[in-house]
């Protein structure tokens, strides 16, 4: 249920809270590296386990298991942030803002509210259910941020990559709870697929959509473009191929008309 990781995204040691034991997600994304993954909604978890054994690690990390500095302070610096992500969209567990509070609490136990980020990696498909709102809300109020996935700037473009089909207005509509609950990064992936590099105009139908999504009250962070760094586990993992860097930096100048702050991982 907790896991610790060096991350790209994170920039260094990420606490990984997974809420979907059995690998459980509402989308299938081409690129999704989770090993098994079905379509449904997590069962319950013991949260009293899951208090338990976060406690467990976040104190083995401030302690300094996984730095390679020997003083305290850089090893708690070491610690980057708290991701409730895992194995599916976090947000299908029935407990997930009960887990943001878990969260939030010991982060504060363990000293570290100052130095380590409290994310929210998600799809962005049920921002509008109110126990949702209720949970990023949650984020919002302990200092937490969210990175909502935008894979596509139209419907056919989503169904190709996240295997689902949701309309434009429920995306942008989310995008304005989202971002009015707690601070909302834009993840776009970006990736070759049947050796076809994502054109212009499916770039700037994202951009559109998020100029839409601001237009109607949406206020993100920020957008981050990334590549394909991992391998994707699902069966059409060999249709993909990652971009040439170059690439992803001319998709990034694409999304500068936003005036928004934006960051390109590999
Ligand atoms: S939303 Fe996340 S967990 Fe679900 S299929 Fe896509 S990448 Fe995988």
């Amino acid at each position: 249920m907790v896991y610790p990781v060096m991350s790209r995204r994170a920039g260094g040691l990420s606490i990984g809270v997974n809420l979907n034991l059995g690998q459980e997600c509402n989308w299938a994304c081409v690129y999704c590296e989770v090993e098994g993954l079905v379509r449904g909604t997590p069962s319950d978890i013991d949260l009293q386990r899951l208090e338990q054994e976060l406690d467990e690690v976040l104190a083995e990390a401030v302690a300094g298991r996984w730095s390679t500095e020997n003083a305290a302070e850089a090893a708690r610096a070491s610690i980057k942030d708290i991701s409730i992500a895992g194995d599916g969209e976090p947000t299908l567990s029935p407990q997930f803002s009960d887990a943001v509070e878990i969260c939030a609490r010991l982060r504060e136990r363990h000293g570290l509210r100052g130095s380590t980020k409290l994310v929210t990696i998600t799809n962005g498909s049920r921002a509008h259910l109110p126990a949702v709102e209720s949970g990023l809300r949650r984020l919002g109020a302990a200092g937490g941020e969210l990175w909502f996935k935008l894979d596509g700037g139209d419907p056919s473009a989503r169904e190709r990559v996240n295997a689902v089909g949701v309309p434009d207005h429920r995306v942008e509509a989310n995008l304005v709870l989202a971002s009015a609950a707690c601070p909302t990064w834009i993840q776009c992936m970006a990736l070759c697929m049947d050796g076809d590099e994502p054109g212009d105009e499916e770039i700037d139908s994202r951009v559109r959509m998020i100029e839409r999504a601001c237009a109607a009250g949406a206020r993100p962070a920020g957008v981050v473009i990334y590549g394909l760094a991992r391998p994707s586990r699902q069966p059409d993992a060999h249709r993909l191929e990652p971009l040439p860097r170059a690439r992803l930096t001319s998709i990034a100048d694409r999304f500068e008309r936003l005036h928004l702050p934006l960051r390109v991982f590999e």
